[in-house]
Parts: structure tokens; C-alpha cells; sequence
């Protein structure tokens, strides 16, 4: 557009204004979800029930016991700012509803094919009405046991800019599914089924606990093992369900924050809980758990505005000490089973000192690093020591020809001599590069074989993990991982990818999940290729702070040069800086 040119400026046609409005507040499918969700607890509901079709931009439904809503109201209900949920601003500090600004339905109304059907409680007679772009295209009389279904068709249809914005279905759906878990959570009382495509996805019946509510989630074997926290101060009160340091992830996805049954992101609370933990978990992990807090509306206007998602306390706010205070006090009775390795270097890589959740032992029978092949020639004790500064005794292991060492260098650098030179290799880096391209190699061609674990790993799942896994099924396979999904949450790992050195398979699997963040399954298959293989490569690598044998360098220098791109990681990162003889030479004033 050019923008030096007169344009004159028009008033927007109202149809169109409002289409862009609501644009706004339902910004995607998952959105207009949430607000039916909120709209039929806030109705008392006992019972919902979501359907939906093939995907949720297509269409889904939410049905509801509640209150439902008065024939003579249906069409109010659907205008913008109608509530009845209050009356003055002064009610937003009594505010005991999810909703209040009468915005959902004329919004996603406005934006899709909807259909109200409801009966209130009180009467004997259901009605319906159905809105097309946010316009009334027939009303009447219906047939109902008490309560609310909204259909909702088509979104975004009159919104083909946004169609073409959205995140991928099968993102959508994991990312509903977590909401309905959240929801869940902050509602044991009420019962939750949810139907994806004629099929029942989940069936949580009502419980008055939430350890039984967290059971039904999660499973029972899994949520038994999670530690109760509560305390209350001032007004205050914080109840929690703690996982165990083992259940602690790579992402924050496993923490659910509700305060007054919101579901709300809270970052400062995170860190609240993550003090909390302590020395129990590493740098780099969050810990799992679910907050339910309950504020007196009339304190939360201060720090939090309802609308808004995101909540934030300052670091002394009774809320952020109360949560790490009573976080912390069931943790303390935890023995650290291993040490905490702070920043810096790690003397001793901590996940060799955790044990896999498996058939309980630390012994899986997986190889170190490097196919079972390379690995009988590693004989020799003498590898080199973390101080790369003092390679004292040299290495006297696996001359090569010429200048023979390699050299590590605190644990995070392989030095080699090559001709004309040095190059300073980042393990790291480098081994991701490798086994990237290995991944994609065996998801596009052969099929990566497993090597079997002796004793198989039970790993119990998150909602959205175990979603992804089924999704991604068949790459996985590929890929050389043989799972055995149990059913949610529960999979069996049998085997993992050859020539693969992981100590917690568990946690490899869980983190190669997250590490694929939220839209997987957008656009071709080539994409998911592509983002697997580099999630996997980034997580089975071997980390700064390994130890590697002769053997193990050198091979992984090998290795790295006989891959297609041996400059650079798959973030683009080097992955080794090369340093000339003659530069030094210079650099020593030697001619
Ligand atoms: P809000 O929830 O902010 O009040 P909405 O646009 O979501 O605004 O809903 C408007 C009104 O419609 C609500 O205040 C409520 O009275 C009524 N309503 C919506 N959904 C339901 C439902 N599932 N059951 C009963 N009443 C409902
Ligand atoms: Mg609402």
C-alpha cells in the first residue's frame, strides 16, 4: 500500500465493524470453546458434554444441565454487552462467575454458524434460535430436557483472512484438551465428557475430591503419587496437588494455575512453586502441579483484572509467599535422591544419578552414546580428565594417524588436531547435527530399528503429551521408538532408537514432546519431519558436562563430518570453530 498517497477515511459498514470485533474475542476455535465451557458453569451446570466434529473450527457443541436461559431473553442473550451476570462495576468486586462482559455469544455469533437450543429449569418448554454472521435466521420452539446446548459451525466462514491464520486442527483439539482438564480441575463437581469425531475422548464423572478428580485425569497410579499441599493466610488460601521431582518437565505445560476456579497464567506464582522445589530439581526443569487458590475478589482487582489471562503478583505479595511457603513445607520431607548441579559445569551429569521409573531399576541395558559395534574398543581408563588445561599423562588411547589426541575441554568442547590446525568442536552442537540428520533419515527412508530395553519403562503422560504421541504414532516408529501407548496417560516404552545413550528414556520421550511445542500437524508431513528431528535431536544429545571417552569423540568428530552440514547445528548454530596453525604462528610472531 502507499501510504503517501490521500486515502480517504470511511466509517467501517457496522456489519463489518463487528466482524472484526469479535474477531477480537474469539481469536481462535479454542476461544470460543472456553467461553461456552465458562457460560455453562457459570449456569450451575452438573453435566457438560462437548462434542465435536472432525475438528473444532468445522463445528463442536456444548451441551449443559444449568439454569438455562428464559425464551423471552434468547435473543437479549446474543446482543452485545447483555449479562446476567451483573448489574454495576461495583459487582465485579463480589464477581463470583467466570463470565461478565456479555461479549461470547454475539461474538462467536458473529463469526459462525451458531444455534441456541435451551430450557430453563423452571419450564416445560424448550425454544431455539439460530444466528448466521450474527444475524437471526429462524427462532421457535424445541424439545429439551432442562438446559443449554450451543452449536456452534463454520467459524471464522465470514473471516477468511483469519481461516487461514489458524493453528493446525490436531493442535487445536490437544490445546482443548488441556482447557477441559484445566476446567476439569478447577470443577470436580461437575462431570465432563467430551466426543471427538463420534468417538469418546474423556468421561470424568463428578467427585467431590480433587485427588479423585486428578485421578481420573491422569490415572489412579499416577496421581496417587502426588503430595498434598494446602495453607492460608490473611484471607488467603492455597490448596495444591505437587508432583514429584521425577514428574518435574522441560516446559512449564505441567503447572495449572487456578485462582477463584480461573484458569489463569501466573508467572510469578511459577516461580513461587519453583522456589518451593528447591534443590530438588536442576536448573532447567519445571516442576508439575496443580494451585487452586482462592482470593476475595475484592483483593484480586489490585493485581489482576479478570479479563486478563495472565495474573501477576509482586514478589511480596502475601499470594507469592503463602504458595512457596506451603509448597514448600510437604517438599522438605522429599530426600533428594541425587545432587543438584547449580549453573556452571556439572561435576557429575545429573540424570545419571536418577532412576528411570521403570521396572525399577537404573539398569536398562541401553548403550552408551554409540552403536554396541564402536563400543567394545572402549578399554582403556585413561580418558582424559574434565581439566582439559592439564592433559598431563597424554591419552593413550586410539592413535590416529599422525597427531593422535583428542582432547575435552571442561566438558563441552572437543579439540582436535587437524592438518594445518585445531578445530574446537561443540559436543553438543555437534551431536544434535548428527543425530538430526540420522532422524530424518530414518523417518524418510529405512526405518530406524530399536534396540529393546531390558526392562521396559512405564512413563505416565500428560493429557496433551499422550495426544501428541498417538498423533505422532507412526514417525516415532520410524524414528526407532517402540511404544506401547496403555492408554491415557500411560505408555510403555519397549525399546528407543539404536545406538541411542539416554539413562531416562521417560523424560527423553517426554521432552522430545514438549519440545514440539504447540502446532505440530501444521501443513505437510514434511514439516513434522522436520520439527521431530530436530526436538529429538536437541534432547537425545549429549549435553555440555558429559564425559566422553576417546572413543566417543572421536567418533562423534567423525560422524559430524559425514553428515551433509557439519558447520552448523539444526538451529543454526556452529558446531565447531576451526583455528589455523598459521594464525597461531602469526600470533606467536613466528615467521
Ligand atoms: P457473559 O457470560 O459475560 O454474561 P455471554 O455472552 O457469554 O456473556 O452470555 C450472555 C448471557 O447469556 C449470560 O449472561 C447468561 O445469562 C446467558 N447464557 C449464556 N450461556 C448460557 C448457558 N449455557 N446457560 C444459561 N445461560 C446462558
Ligand atoms: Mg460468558
Amino acid at each position: 500500500m502507499n501510504l503517501t498517497m490521500h486515502r480517504t477515511i470511511r466509517r467501517l459498514e457496522p456489519g463489518t465493524a463487528s466482524r472484526i470485533a469479535a474477531g477480537e474475542v474469539i481469536d481462535r476455535p479454542l476461544s470460543a470453546l472456553k467461553e461456552l465451557l465458562e457460560n455453562a458453569l457459570d449456569a450451575g451446570a452438573r453435566a457438560i458434554e462437548v462434542r465435536v466434529g472432525r475438528t473444532l473450527d468445522q463445528g463442536f457443541q456444548v451441551a449443559d444441565d444449568g439454569v438455562g436461559i428464559a425464551a423471552g431473553e434468547l435473543a437479549l442473550a446474543l446482543e452485545r454487552h447483555a449479562t446476567s451476570k451483573i448489574q454495576s462495576l461495583d459487582d465485579l468486586n463480589r464477581l463470583d462467575t467466570l463470565g461478565f462482559r456479555g461479549e461470547a455469544l454475539p461474538s462467536i455469533a458473529a463469526v459462525s454458524r451458531m444455534k441456541i437450543t435451551t430450557r430453563p429449569r423452571d419450564s416445560e418448554a424448550a425454544a431455539f434460535v439460530d444466528v448466521e454472521g450474527g444475524a437471526l435466521i429462524g427462532e421457535g420452539g424445541a424439545a429439551r430436557a432442562p438446559g443449554t446446548t450451543v452449536e456452534v459451525r463454520d467459524l471464522f466462514f465470514n473471516l477468511p483472512a483469519r481461516r487461514k491464520f489458524l493453528n493446525s486442527p490436531a493442535g487445536e483439539l490437544r490445546a482443548s484438551l488441556r482447557l477441559m482438564e484445566a476446567m476439569a480441575l478447577a470443577f470436580p463437581e461437575t462431570t465432563f465428557r467430551m466426543l471427538v469425531d463420534g468417538r469418546q475422548r474423556l468421561d470424568w464423572p463428578a467427585t467431590t475430591s480433587r485427588r479423585e478428580r486428578a485421578a481420573a485425569l491422569w490415572g489412579a497410579r499416577h496421581a496417587a503419587q502426588w503430595i498434598e499441599a494446602s495453607g492460608e493466610r490473611e484471607g488467603l488460601a492455597v490448596e495444591a496437588l505437587l508432583g514429584l521431582p521425577e514428574h518435574a518437565r522441560s516446559t512449564r505445560e505441567g503447572q495449572i494455575f487456578l485462582i477463584n476456579r480461573r484458569w489463569v497464567q501466573a508467572p510469578n506464582l511459577a516461580q513461587a512453586l519453583r522456589q518451593a522445589y528447591g534443590d530438588l530439581l536442576p536448573g532447567g526443569r519445571f516442576p508439575s502441579a496443580v494451585l487452586w487458590l482462592s482470593i476475595p475478589p475484592d483483593r484480586l482487582d489490585v493485581n489482576v483484572h479478570p479479563t486478563k489471562r495472565e495474573v501477576r503478583f509482586v514478589q511480596d505479595d502475601p499470594v507469592f509467599s503463602l504458595v512457596a511457603a506451603a509448597c514448600a513445607a510437604p517438599l522438605a520431607k522429599l530426600h533428594p535422591p541425587f545432587r543438584v548441579v547449580r549453573g556452571g559445569m556439572a561435576e557429575t551429569p545429573w540424570p545419571d544419578q536418577v532412576r528411570e521409573r521403570s521396572g525399577e531399576t537404573g539398569q536398562l541395558g541401553i548403550e552408551r552414546l554409540f552403536a554396541p559395534d564402536e563400543r567394545g574398543s572402549v578399554t582403556t581408563p585413561n580418558e582424559p580428565s574434565g581439566d582439559a588445561a592439564a592433559p598431563a599423562t597424554p591419552p593413550a588411547a586410539e592413535p590416529v594417524a599422525g597427531e593422535s589426541e583428542f582432547w575435552q575441554l571442561h566438558r563441552t568442547y572437543i579439540m582436535a588436531p587437524v592438518r594445518g590446525g585445531l578445530i574446537i568442536v561443540d559436543q553438543h552442537a555437534a551431536h544434535e547435527r548428527i543425530l538430526y540428520e540420522e532422524a530424518l533419515g530414518r523417518m524418510r527412508g529405512a526405518r530406524g530399528s530399536a534396540q529393546q530395553l531390558l526392562f521396559p519403562a512405564l512413563v505416565d503422560l500428560s493429557r496433551d503429551q499422550f495426544e501428541l504421541l498417538l498423533e505422532l504414532g507412526p514417525w516415532l516408529a520410524q524414528l526407532g521408538w517402540d511404544l506401547a501407548p496403555l492408554g491415557p496417560p500411560t505408555v510403555v516404552i519397549q525399546g528407543i532408537p539404536v545406538g541411542l545413550r539416554h539413562e531416562r528414556p521417560g523424560q527423553l520421550l517426554q521432552d522430545l514432546l514438549d519440545g514440539l511445542g504447540e502446532d505440530t500437524g501444521k501443513g505437510a508431513d514434511d514439516d513434522i519431519t522436520e520439527r521431530l528431528a530436530r526436538s529429538y535431536a536437541c534432547h537425545a544429545a549429549t549435553r555440555a558436562g558429559d564425559a566422553l571417552t576417546q572413543v566417543e569423540m572421536r567418533t562423534l568428530v567423525d560422524r559430524l563430518f559425514a553428515t551433509s552440514k557439519p558447520h552448523g547445528d539444526p538451529h543454526g548454530r556452529s558446531t565447531f570453530v576451526r583455528l589455523d596453525l598459521e594464525d597461531l604462528h602469526r600470533r606467536f610472531g613466528r615467521s
